[in-house]
């Protein structure tokens, strides 16, 4: 094989908010050399998979609005702008936020360019695209969860008559207006979906596997926030079982779903048993005629591309093991970071207020190993 290999210090896989997180500190990190701050830094090169900026933001239903004000989504270094109206930003918003973001630090950007696997070399990893491969010491993994979604394994699935959709492919209510339309998942999409579809469709059955929790209503993504970061500080001070988000409730009040919900329209009922051909069969043995059903029922980290390298699983929900207390870094694989999953690898880690931190402290112990000159190749 003669094609050539790109050389760089640094792939992250990715450009989402997670990768552009760590991105902003591999820039700054590059500034520093500049000015004579620092001796050197690493090299490095986002690869993404989308046609444009924005990850998986670009794919949100339309009415999709943030659990925080702007001032409460953002990443480092540059604020979200301050939306118009009343409501916290749309999924639009953010799409040009992240935009603005990767300009504005020039973040060397490869796009559209699929990582399809991950190889182990010697010191380093050979990462393999559509587009050519690239060498490196170093990955930061920040691939999601968007292109992997989860439908459970409910009997009869694929003999219902009628549509099917996933979350990740709802574009919004206008297809189901007048449809009788079963909703199912009992956390904030199902929730968020619901509420969108209610006020289009003839009938909305909510399906949920236990009665949904909603937070408190004055409980919104800040308030989740300082619930993580106290849970971060317990966890590295190695105190026994913080608080974790999840014991507060399922679903986040936003405006929508307060208002279906004190309307008393947003009702849900304990999920069917299988699936027949005209529909949902209940618990109680009854059979409803349904035209649409959409599972609202999650997604699953996406870490296809590193599939192959021995030794990943064997973590919480089969991730990967990671260390403590830097949970972005791999046990298994020196070099290789998760960054923007979830709980498991950083608490707070999903949502756009929390990536920074763990995005900081991966390129911090990037930064200390390229300075010690171990890995430092190209
Ligand atoms: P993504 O945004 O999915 O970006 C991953 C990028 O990697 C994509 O561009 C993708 O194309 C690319 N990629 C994937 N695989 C490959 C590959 N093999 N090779 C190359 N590139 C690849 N968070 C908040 O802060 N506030 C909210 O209000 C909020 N609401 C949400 C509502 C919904 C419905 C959902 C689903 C999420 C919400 N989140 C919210 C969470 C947040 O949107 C996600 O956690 C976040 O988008 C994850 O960012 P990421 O960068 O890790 O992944």
């Amino acid at each position: 094989d003669t094609e050539s290999v790109h050389q760089v210090d640094v792939v992250i896989i990715g450009a989402g908010q997670a990768g552009l997180a760590a991105g902003f500190y591999l820039n700054r990190l590059r500034r520093d050399a500049r000015t004579g701050r620092i001796p050197a830094a690493p090299s490095f090169v986002l690869l993404d998979a989308e046609e444009t900026p924005g990850g998986s933001w670009q794919h949100y239903w339309p009415s999709l609005e943030l659990f925080s004000p702007a001032q409460f989504s953002s990443l480092s270094g540059y604020q979200m702008p301050i939306n118009q109206g009343p409501n916290n930003p749309g999924k639009d918003h953010v799409v040009e936020y992240l935009t603005t973001y990767e300009q504005r630090y020039a973040l060397p950007i490869e796009r559209p360019v699929t990582v399809t696997r991950v190889d182990p070399d010697e010191h380093a990893f050979v990462v393999h695209t559509d587009r050519g491969r690239w060498r490196c010491c170093w990955v930061i993994s920040a691939t999601g969860s968007w292109n992997l979604p989860f439908v459970p394994d409910v009997p009869g699935r694929e003999t219902f008559e009628g549509t099917q959709v996933h979350t990740h492919d709802y574009a919004g209510p206008e297809p189901y207006a007048d449809q009788q339309v079963v909703v199912v998942g009992g956390a904030n999409s199902g929730a968020q979906i619901a509420a969108d579809v209610l006020p289009h469709a003839a009938n909305v059955d909510w399906a949920t596997l236990r009665e949904p929790v909603y937070l408190p209503d004055h409980v919104d993504g800040r308030a989740l926030f300082q619930i993580a970061s106290r849970r971060v500080r317990a966890l590295a001070a190695g105190d026994e079982e913080p608080v974790s988000v999840g014991s507060l409730g399922d679903i986040i009040v936003v405006p929508s779903v307060k208002a279906a919900r004190d309307a008393g329209d947003l009702v849900s009922r304990r999920m069917f048993v299988e699936l027949t051909p005209a529909g949902p069969r209940w618990p109680d043995g009854s059979v409803s005629h349904a035209d649409a059903i959409i599972w609202c029922t999650g997604f699953k980290h996406d870490l296809r591309h590193v599939s192959g390298l021995a030794g990943l699983g064997g973590g919480e929900d089969d991730a990967p093991r990671t260390q403590s207390p830097l949970l972005t870094a791999s046990v298994d694989h020196p070099g290789l970071y998760f960054l923007g999953y979830g709980d498991w690898c950083g608490p707070a880690s999903a949502p756009l207020i929390g990536v920074g931190t763990w995005a900081r402290d991966t390129v911090a112990a990037i930064a200390a190993e390229f300075a010690s000159g171990a890995d430092s190749e190209f």
